[in-house]
């Protein structure tokens, strides 16, 4: 395989209209004579709006066309920008969302996830056309990979698991072969295929887990992520002030990063690099000439607190009914459910007749684990609560973090600090 080509992963917002396409083609010209597979995301907020596609149709609202057209209108808006009126991407883009069409013209038959799927991955199908096309039309060696067949999935819609030997051997098959006829592979993040040809999705913001797969695969000497801020920051800017950029960060530190919370790469990103020693930079598409962040293997630096800011909690305090103490039989079939909902556990903690537990609000899957438990336990449940997370904290952060909220939960482990909060104190009872 290609030992020296490298993977960037362009996310939404750095395809989400035409001048920001052409910042990136400007970009990927840094790179001349080099190879590069280029993973991209749908253009700005898209992937919403087609959830909202999949909402209405599912709902019948009627309005699934309406807003669809939408979808394509901005496409079509971004294209006539970048090409003018008359270019072969628009027919590329119209038979990408003919199929749509087709799909929801349909009364529904398959589950909701299936269908979810089919119509959400739509919007990698199309930004890829476009960034695709874009390159050629700049004199680019580019060329478009389908990247359902390569990345081959189970059939868990909108979770789909990856098959990584299938996508292993896809891959070698298929991209070594398209790299000797061009320097640059446009494909799409966030989706894969399964055995049967069915398009699936790897859970929202999974494209940069998609480039982590890509890179893995092909050996590839680097993954870059361009993102909208300088690099990996020690909090998000959204929420605080003199936040500061950090330069180099071994695979440990950012997997607990992006566990606990932390938004600026998917949490499935750091495994396949590590397991293959592959350095991932995160960098800026705004100042593409600034360092950015450089994740690699241990490295010997002492790290600022970090701090990650976790929304939509949900506490669990799930006690026994006839005031007998929680035991290891009790544990073993609350964590059972937990992985049948798919309910991931952020922070827990056990006493004698009661077990608390922390998670992410996720409405579906989380109300029926609560009806599945409450036949065995009694369950106090206290929503709209924020998990913050410090690593490598110090008293003084914790302190101005905590200022003015009620602390429900707290735990100190080995340099990283825990606390779930809220902000008005009530408790509602089940
Ligand atoms: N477009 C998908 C999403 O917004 C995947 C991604 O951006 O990584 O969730
Ligand atoms: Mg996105």
């Amino acid at each position: 395989m290609t030992n020296t080509m490298k993977v960037f992963k362009f996310g939404g917002a750095s395809v989400k209209d035409a001048d920001a396409i052409r910042n990136v083609a400007n970009i990927i010209k840094r790179y001349p004579d080099e190879k590069i597979m280029i993973v991209v995301s749908a253009m700005g907020k898209t992937t919403n709006a087609l959830e909202k596609v999949v909402e209405a149709y599912s709902k019948k609202t009627g309005e699934a066309f309406a807003l669809l057209e939408e979808v394509k209108q901005n496409h079509y808006k971004v294209a006539t920008e970048l090409f003018g009126a008359d270019h072969p991407v628009f027919s590329l883009l119209n038979d990408t969302f003919v199929e749509i069409e087709w799909v929801i013209e349909d009364d529904q038959q398959d589950g909701y996830d299936y269908i979810y799927d089919q119509i959400v991955s739509i919007g990698e199908m199309a930004s890829t056309r476009m960034l695709a096309a874009f390159l050629v039309h700049e004199q680019q060696k580019a060329s478009w990979l389908d990247v359902r067949d390569v990345i081959r999935t189970d059939d868990t819609f909108r979770e789909g698991r990856v098959d990584w030997e299938t996508t292993g051997s896809l891959c070698q098959q298929k991209i070594p072969g398209l790299f000797e006829k061009n320097d640059l592979i446009v494909t799409q993040g966030f989706i894969g295929g399964t055995q049967e040809n069915f398009t699936t999705t790897l859970g929202r913001e999974g494209s940069d887990y998609s480039a982590a797969i890509l890179a893995f695969q092909l050996n590839a000497e680097s993954l870059s992520i361009w993102k909208d801020v300088p690099g990996i920051l020690t909090g998000d800017p959204r929420l605080f002030e003199n936040v500061q950029k950090i330069d180099r960060l071994s695979y440990k530190e950012a997997i607990e990063m992006t566990y606990y919370g932390a938004k600026v790469i998917h949490p499935k990103t750091i495994k396949p690099l590590e397991n293959k020693n592959i350095p991932l930079y995160v960098k800026s598409f705004v100042d593409p000439d600034g360092e950015g962040t450089l994740i690699s293997t241990d490295v010997n630096v002492t790290y600022p607190p970090v701090v990650v800011v976790e929304p939509k909690q949900v506490l669990l305090h799930i006690s026994t009914r006839d005031f007998s103490f929680v035991t290891e039989r009790h544990l073993g079939f609350l964590f059972q459910q937990f992985d049948k909902y798919r309910i991931k556990i952020n922070m827990m903690q056990n006493m004698a007749i009661s077990f608390t537990v922390c998670v992410t609000e996720r409405s579906e899957r989380l109300a029926l684990l609560i009806s599945e438990l409450e036949k065995e336990f009694k369950l106090v449940v206290d929503r709209n609560l924020e998990l913050i997370t410090v690593r490598h904290y110090t008293d003084e952060i914790v302190e101005s973090l905590a200022g003015g909220k009620i602390i429900l939960f707290e735990e100190y482990i080995r340099g990283t600090m825990s606390m779930v909060v809220k902000e008005v104190p009530k408790m509602i009872r089940k």
